[in-house]
């Protein structure tokens, strides 16, 4: 029966099958009739056959309420590798998982936590990693140099403002191509040796943060990349917002220390859409627009900063920054001279939003499932855990091992 469902084949055949039935577990011994050669579990090439080794077992899917685990103990001698298990029929590598029992997890793994996964099928943390990390290696080396046009590039936290991570998006296939760690050129400058000649030459734009390690890694590693530079909308938005804010603060302190309470509790009002508002909320909230505050005119100044992005064509756009620009740095509200200043260092890679359109909005997507990742695996004990994992889930990757394909 085992024979059958394991569907083995010689020169494997079933030797014997004992229960263990206190401890919960079915052993299935397997042995091999006379063989010339095998095949090395490492490269597949023919190799002699050199030994038995003590017996080494694989975590197969279970038989009903039993774990079940092959065994077996052929090794064969490898030119390039030296003495290595033979390559089965069951397994890759040097997993203790059959192929089968790989896939089982790795479905699991893409629906459910980690330590849910872990407990429901009895794997610990390394055992699960290492799952995640031989299916995020063979999705990597099984991916095809597809043409790659529109990029965003993002960083993301690893355990909050300790460490952080370059993530590469494709916007246009809505998933993550590159993770390394750092933010800082030489974590960019790694994706480039990913991509074909070719590759480079299709990207058409890529959408970024204004931060300038990744502006000199595109500068110097994609042919014209100065014009594919687009710093994104949204983060633009969050300087602004962020600006608005900070003159806030300062007003609500002169403003509370007279008596003032106009300012307060309305710092979300000030970084919400209007037109998202409840008629009730617009109507109070257009009486502090109206109010001639400090920060009621860097909330305009932001609004109008932002319409910049509604604009068609490049020429009247080039003059709305201009008069735009003219107003924030007169302003005499230093968060908004400042953003201004910020905003015109980079206006030539802002305006290219209006020939390109693309913005990190899809990176936003995969952050949010980051996000769930960080919160379901909460054992991450290394970066490189966390890496496997973003590829994991959102890489868009071929995971199953070969066999069960
Ligand atoms: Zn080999």
């Amino acid at each position: 029966m085992y024979r059958r469902i394991l569907g083995i084949e010689a020169p494997w055949y079933v030797e014997r099958v004992e229960l263990k039935l206190a401890e919960g577990e079915v052993h299935v011994y397997l042995e091999h009739e006379d063989v010339e050669e095998w095949a090395c579990g490492e490269c597949g090439a023919e190799a002699k056959p050199y030994d038995h080794q003590a017996e080494r077992g694989w975590r197969h899917l279970d038989t009903c309420q039993y774990q079940t685990i092959l065994h077996a103990r052929p090794r064969a001698e490898c030119p390039e590798h030296g003495v290595r298990v033979v390559k089965l029929p069951w397994a890759e590598g040097s997993s203790r998982f059959t192929a089968l029992f790989e896939a089982l997890a790795i479905e699991w793994l893409k629906e459910a936590s980690q330590k849910a996964v872990g407990e429901q099928l009895g794997l610990s943390w390394d055992e699960i990693h290492g799952l995640m990390e031989r299916a995020v290696k063979r999705g990597l080396e099984r991916r095809e140099a597809e043409s790659v046009s529109k990029i965003g590039v993002d960083e993301k936290a690893f355990r909050k403002g300790h460490s952080y991570f370059t993530l590469v998006n494709d916007l246009e296939r809505g998933r993550v191509v590159y993770v390394a760690e750092g933010r800082r050129q030489r974590s960019l400058d790694g994706f480039w040796e990913t991509l074909t000649e070719e590759q480079k030459q299709s990207l058409e734009a890529v959408a970024m943060d204004m931060w300038d390690p990744y502006v000199a890694s595109v500068r110097e590693h994609v042919p014209g990349g100065e014009k594919k530079i687009v710093f994104d909308k949204f983060h633009i938005a969050k300087h602004l917002g962020e600006a608005v804010d900070r003159v806030r603060r300062g007003e609500q302190k002169t403003l509370k220390a007279a008596g003032d309470d106009r300012l307060t509790g309305t710092r979300y009002d000030w970084l919400r859409n209007p037109a998202r508002m409840e008629p009730q909320d617009r109507k109070q909230f257009g009486q502090l627009r109206n109010s001639g505050l400090k920060t009621a005119r860097a909330w305009a100044l932001k609004e109008t900063g932002m319409a910049l992005f509604g604009y068609v064509y490049e020429r009247p756009a080039r003059k709305h920054f201009r008069w735009w620009h003219n107003w924030a740095v007169r302003s005499r509200l230093k968060p908004m001279i400042e953003v201004g200043r910020l905003l015109k260092r980079g206006f030539e890679n802002v305006i290219t939003y209006l020939r390109h359109r693309v913005t990190n909005a899809a990176s936003e997507s995969i952050n949010a499932k980051i996000q769930w990742v960080k919160y379901t695996a909460r054992g991450f004990r290394n970066k490189q855990n966390f890496a496997n994992a973003i590829y994991f889930h959102c890489g868009g990757l071929d995971l199953a091992p070969d066999s069960t394909k």
